[in-house]
Order: structure tokens, then C-alpha cells, then sequence
């Protein structure tokens, strides 16, 4: 007999009891490999949420519920990308250390650069970013017209830097994911306008997870080239000094200023204001410094090889998954940007015995129905059917992974005409509403 296809199967339920997602703060403080210093929210509240577990310095275990949200977060940067032309690759992690050397970044990375020898005993890296790589490809490239520019690829893949403190769980590990895109223009002119464009899906991306971010001018550090931007999410532990002019539009990284002055450099008169920052993305214009050294050419108009203008935009994917819950949770649960909670609703039974346990069928039914009737949350509700446990202490475990919404089936949904209880994460409102009510509002 023919299998029936996924989507017309049904969803099975998603039981709490079953979700693999093992609170782990205790387990670690023997170990002494394990015992990374619970130094940021972020990092406690997805330990102990069962998001991630510790493996060795700077590397993490991603469990379920980071998988869906990383998952989610991948669409909506591919949506954003693919918005201005982008068009998804994926590149070897396992990099020749020659590329390395003609660029002169074998030297220039120093100890940040995982290095290894294979069996011939020739070098390689693990790539910590891609220029290179790239470059060479578009180098490989007998005929790529100016017909094709421009062309922007990009991947979002694990990146290895042998940082010097790893901490703060994701928010700076040794391994970790990024969306690194390259850009290939005809001319400067042009190179500044996918610049541009790309700097606007990037303020695109946030607003839609509904993250303030700010855009500062930054250095363009090892990666080299002539212009520089940084997105940054304004957070107390941020590892960068920002300044923001009062008065006008100017922003940057300390880091880009000679001496650090109060008077703003562009207006004159406004006065810098410094506060901290969590990087979360980085845009560089890098011009032709590498399509010069890997001769990565295009033949342009009048049919004559012509070195192209490059780019290359980096966004931290597990950071921003880390940051986005350091800014937004509170010290007792995560507070997810809607669009990648890893799961949107939580259905809480009656306690066995008590009161209201005839509810818990109702409950149920209700859980198939969310799922059946919008199509949106096909896959996305859980429930909590750990029955044995009082409401409040469910709550509480809802509360600490952060449903946006958390719905609790009790004595109302036996009454004529039956209500539930819903608590709605982003406005903190709680309503008793009935299941068209719900319907509605989900
Ligand atoms: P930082 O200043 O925080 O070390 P960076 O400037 O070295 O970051 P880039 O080379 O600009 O990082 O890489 C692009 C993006 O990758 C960064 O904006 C950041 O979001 C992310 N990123 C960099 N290093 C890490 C890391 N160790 N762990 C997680 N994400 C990182
Ligand atoms: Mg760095
Ligand atoms: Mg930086
Ligand atoms: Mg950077």
C-alpha cells in the first residue's frame, strides 16, 4: 500500500513529557571540562531550559528546541537574501591552507585559525570565514559575463575560530553558525549599491524579529577592504563600545575612532553617547583586494576580462538566536521573537483528580483542532500532559521556555458555553476566551 505523503498524514502530538529537553545546570558541576561559568542570562536560561548543553570550551550540544528555532531563523534570513538577489551555496569547511597563503591571512589569523595537517601532510583550516574560498570560485569561472553581475552567493554554515575566551554560551563559541554572503559587481558604483541594499535587508531582518538594532560604522579588521558597518543589539554585557551622536545620524564603534572624543565628528556640535553592544552582523565594501590577488574576473561590455567589486556581509546566526533571548527574557524565562519561538502554543490539562479533570478530553480535542484548523500551527503545539503536576508548576515550565501563547484547559471549558484561559507572552495579558475567541486571536 502506497505511504500517504507527509503533509497528509497526521501530526502526532507533541507531549511534554516526551520533548527531549533535559534542564542542565546540575549536570555540568562535577565535570570540571563542562563547568563553563554561568556568566550571561542567555546562556543560564537556555541551560536550564534544555536548549543547549555544554561539550567542550566554546562548543555546545543544540538540542531540539534550538534545532526548530535555528531552523525557523535560517527561513526568514534565506527570505531576506533571496529578497535581494542572493543565491544559496555551500562551501567546504575543509580549507586549503594555499588559499590562505596567497591572501596572506595564514599568517594574519595567528592563533584564532584551527589549523590541521591530512594524511599527505599538507595544511588546512576549518574555515572561520570564506573569502577566499569563494573568490576562487568566481576565479574558476572562464565566462562569467557582466550580463550575471550582480552576483551575490551566500551560506549559512558552521564557522571554527579558536577564540581566545570563549563565553557566554552562544554568543561567542568556537564553533558556531553564520550567514556569510559574497558580492561580485562590474564597477565600484554598482558594489555600493548592493552595499546599500543588503545593509537595508539586514535593518529588514531585525525589525521583522522585532529587534532594535543599530547600524554603526566599524573597522574593517583583518577581513580588510574601505567600508565598514556593524549591526549591533544595545545589551549591558555587549562586548563593543558604541557612540551615537545625540544630535544627528552618526554612529560608530569605538574601535574606529583615533582618540575618543565627546564632539561628534560629523555634526560638529551633538555629543557622543557610549553605551554596549552585541554584534550581531558585519558588512564590509572590500573592493578588489581579493578578486586582485585570485584573479576573479568577468568580461565585461567591450568583451575584456575585468577584475569585479567585491563584498562580503556576515551575520551571526547563533548569536543572534543567543542575543535575541538576552535582550528580550526576563531572569525567570525566555522571551522569544515570535517568528522563531520554537514552538508557538502550549495546551496545559487539569491536574489528575482535581476538580476540572474531565477537561483534559476537551483539552485534547483542542489541541488536534488548533492543529487542524490552522494550518499555521500544524507541528507547533505542545501539551503538557504531565497530568501528575499541579497547573502552577507547569505554568512555571511554560514560562521558563517561553510559549507565546499558553493555553490552560480548567473548569471554564466544562461550562455552557466552555472558555479557556490563554496568556499571551508579548502583550504579559491573560484573556478568557471562547475556542472561536481562540481561534481568532492565534
Ligand atoms: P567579534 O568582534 O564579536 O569577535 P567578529 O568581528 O570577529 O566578531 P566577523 O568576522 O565580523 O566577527 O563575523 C561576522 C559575524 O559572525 C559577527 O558579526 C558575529 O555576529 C558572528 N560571530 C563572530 N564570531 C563569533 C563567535 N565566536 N561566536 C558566535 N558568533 C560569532
Ligand atoms: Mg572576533
Ligand atoms: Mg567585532
Ligand atoms: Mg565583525
Amino acid at each position: 500500500p502506497a505511504t500517504p505523503s507527509p503533509s497528509r498524514r497526521s501530526q502526532p502530538t507533541l507531549l511534554v513529557s516526551r520533548l527531549y529537553q533535559p534542564a542542565n545546570l546540575r549536570d555540568v558541576g562535577q565535570d570540571s571540562r563542562l563547568s563553563v561559568e554561568m556568566t550571561c542570562k542567555s546562556q543560564r536560561l537556555m541551560q536550564q531550559a534544555g536548549l543547549i548543553h555544554p561539550s567542550n570550551p566554546g562548543c555546545y550540544y543544540y538540542l531540539p528546541a534550538t534545532v526548530r528555532s535555528m531552523e525557523k531563523l535560517v527561513r526568514v534570513i534565506d527570505q531576506e537574501m533571496q529578497a535581494i538577489g542572493g543565491q544559496k551555496i555551500d562551501m567546504p569547511s575543509l580549507c586549503s591552507a594555499d588559499l590562505w597563503k596567497t591572501s596572506e591571512r595564514w599568517d594574519l589569523m595567528g592563533k584564532e585559525l584551527f589549523r590541521l595537517k591530512d594524511r599527505h601532510d599538507a595544511d588546512y583550516c576549518l574555515g572561520p570565514t570564506h573569502e577566499e574560498v569563494v573568490t576562487t570560485l568566481i576565479a574558476h569561472q572562464a565566462n562569467l559575463s557582466y550580463k550575471q553581475l550582480p552576483l551575490l552567493l551566500y551560506q549559512i554554515t558552521r564557522k571554527f575560530r579558536d577564540e581566545p575566551k570563549p563565553k557566554f554560551g552562544l554568543l561567542r563559541g568556537r564553533e558556531f553558525y553564520m550567514k556569510d554572503m559574497y558580492s561580485f559587481d562590474v564597477s565600484e558604483e554598482a558594489a555600493y549599491q548592493t552595499y546599500e541594499s543588503v545593509c537595508q535587508a539586514y535593518t529588514q531582518l531585525f525589525a521583522r524579529l522585532g529587534l532594535r538594532c543599530v547600524q554603526v560604522q566599524a573597522d574593517t579588521g583583518n577581513i580588510g577592504g574601505k567600508l565598514s558597518h556593524e549591526f549591533q543589539l544595545p545589551a549591558d554585557i555587549g562586548e563593543d563600545r558604541l557612540l551615537v551622536c545625540g544630535s544627528c545620524s552618526f554612529s560608530a564603534n569605538v574601535e574606529t575612532m583615533s582618540s575618543d572624543i565627546s564632539a561628534c565628528p560629523q555634526c560638529k556640535t551633538g555629543t557622543l553617547v557610549e553605551s554596549k553592544g552585541i554584534e550581531v552582523g558585519h558588512t564590509f565594501y572590500l573592493g578588489k583586494k581579493y578578486s586582485h590577488i585570485f584573479k576573479a574576473s568577468f568580461s565585461n561590455a567591450q568583451n575584456k576580462p575585468s577584475i569585479a567589486e567585491m563584498g562580503c556581509f556576515g551575520l551571526g546566526v547563533t548569536r543572534i538566536l543567543a542575543a535575541a533571548i538576552e535582550v528580550m527574557s526576563t531572569e525567570e524565562g525566555i522571551r522569544w521573537p515570535g517568528l522563531i519561538a520554537p514552538y508557538q502554543v502550549c495546551v496545559l490539562p487539569p491536574k489528575k483528580g482535581s476538580k476540572a479533570d474531565e477537561a483534559g478530553v476537551v483539552a485534547e480535542e483542542l489541541v488536534h483542532s488548533l492543529g487542524n484548523t490552522l494550518p499555521h500551527l500544524r507541528g507547533e503545539v505542545v501539551f503538557d500532559d504531565r497530568t501528575q503536576m499541579t497547573i502552577g508548576k507547569r505554568l512555571k515550565d511554560a514560562s521558563r521556555l517561553g510559549y507565546p501563547y499558553v493555553i490552560v484547559v480548567g473548569q471554564g471549558a466544562l461550562e455552557d458555553p466552555p472558555t479557556f484561559e490563554v496568556m499571551c507572552q508579548q502583550t504579559g495579558e491573560t484573556m478568557f476566551l471562547s475556542k472561536d475567541g481562540l481561534l481568532d486571536l492565534l
